[in-house]
């Protein structure tokens, strides 16, 4: 295990043969899930390798998530602000309704290579849930998604989404019943039944390969954005703004961009109600180094190494582990954090709304927020990119009644 994070590594050598991103990530998972996480090893490899697996998802992603997705130039936001131009990269556009379909298909398609006909996943606000249910009906696969019972009544809607499409949603009665214990739930799931089962994690977090290989199935979003930049304004962007929950998003946007040291990466997390213990979900501040299932990254624990309770008025940046590829770059300087507060937030939903007819998820505003405020700042001639991961229209129901509140 390397010490020294710090000395440049090509992108393409990491993760590691060990599955590590410096001293990130690895394979920290009982002696029972280590066969099961080799033969996934072993079968990713060969199929990113083989142009008849990449044709095959290439064409399901165009046909049935809706690839390629837009570059939106915001010209009323640009106008607002006053200074650089504004684009929105529209993975709000894909079929279920945010970037997670990218990821659903990529490891549905690996898992019909492997002769898997069970598929499990995880989910907390239901959204890689719901992209998960419509992968496995779309190739009649059986599947069953454990989701914290808390959670299942916060999103009651997503649940009779998944089950209309033939999933079987397992609700989650230990913990805090939310997504922490949702994963515990599946893992535990995965040991026991992994010979005819695949295990689609839903963000690039867990132990190897599922942070490169969910990586590697949303790169699709940074090599479209590369060309479509390139033939609207004739050269790259000055900044690529994403949000972070456990950063699928965020690396799938900025994987090829890592190479351009002339564009700026910012990733954003939820800063909540404000930096104080059990307020945010912002791990690189006040979070420090652990392992959580599965991976060494930057958690938000107490100084006994408890789980700590994390908020943020978007669900889905609601965990307390970022995705260990996201510390390494932290640690090199070639990303940078920040965050947005649930204020700012819920302010900048209803400004991109108005300005421009879309409704935002509230995971995506983060990256507006920041996005605006760097256009701000910055001269007419240049470009921000903010990777719009999402729609809202699972988000206008809480932004009404906190709304509602307020008045
Ligand atoms: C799940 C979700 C996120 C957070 O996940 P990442 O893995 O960090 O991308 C962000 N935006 C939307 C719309 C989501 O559904």
């Amino acid at each position: 295990m390397s010490a020294s994070p710090t000395a440049p590594v090509a992108p393409a050598q990491l993760p590691d043969a060990a599955g590590q991103f410096g001293q990130y990530g690895g394979v920290y998972v009982p002696e029972t899930l280590m066969t099961a996480l080799a033969e996934l090893t072993a079968g990713y490899e060969l199929a990113r390798s083989d142009p008849g697996f990449q044709r095959e998802l290439r064409h399901h992603l165009k046909e049935f998530a809706g690839r390629p997705t837009e570059l939106y130039f915001a010209e009323r936001l640009t106008r607002h602000c006053g200074g650089a131009k504004i684009y929105f990269k529209r993975e709000d556009l894909l079929h279920t309704g945010a970037h997670k379909i990218n990821n659903a298909l990529g490891q549905a398609l690996l898992a019909r290579r492997l002769g898997k006909k069970r598929i499990i996943a995880e989910t907390g606000a239901g959204q890689h849930g719901v992209a998960t249910a419509a992968v496995c009906a779309k190739f009649g696969l059986e599947c069953a998604v454990y989701m914290g019972a808390v959670d299942m009544e916060r999103q009651a809607l997503n649940v009779f989404r998944m089950r209309l499409m033939g999933a079987k949603v397992v609700a989650v009665e230990a913990g805090q019943k939310t997504l922490k214990d949702a994963v515990n739930e599946a893992m535990r799931d995965w040991v026991a039944n992994v010979r005819h089962t695949h295990y689609i994690l839903g963000s690039a977090l867990g132990a190897h390969p599922y942070p490169m290989m969910v990586r590697d199935f949303h790169r699709v979003i940074g090599q479209e954005l590369r060309e479509q930049i390139l033939a609207r304004e004739g050269r790259l962007p000055d900044e690529i703004i994403a949000c972070v929950g456990g950063g699928s998003n965020a690396i799938g946007c900025f994987y090829e961009f890592l190479g351009d040291q002339t564009v700026k990466l910012a990733g954003v997390e939820a800063g909540g109600r404000g930096i104080r213990r059990g307020e945010h979900a912002a791990r690189f501040e006040g979070g420090r180094l652990g392992v959580l299932q599965g991976s060494k990254t930057y958690i938000l624990q107490n100084p006994d190494g408890q789980i700590e309770l994390t908020h943020s008025v978007s669900a889905g940046l609601d965990y307390a582990a970022i995705g260990p590829e996201h510390a390494y770059y932290r640690d090199t300087g070639r990303i940078e954090y920040t965050y947005a507060t649930d204020d700012e937030v819920m302010e900048t939903f209803q400004l991109c709304s108005r300005h421009e007819g879309i409704i935002p998820a509230l995971e995506s505003t983060h990256a507006i927020v920041h996005g605006l405020k760097r256009a701000k700042a910055l001269a007419s001639d240049k470009i921000v990119v903010i990777n719009l991961s999402g729609r809202g229209d699972k988000d206008v129901q809480t932004v009404q009644r906190l709304l509602e509140q307020k008045a």
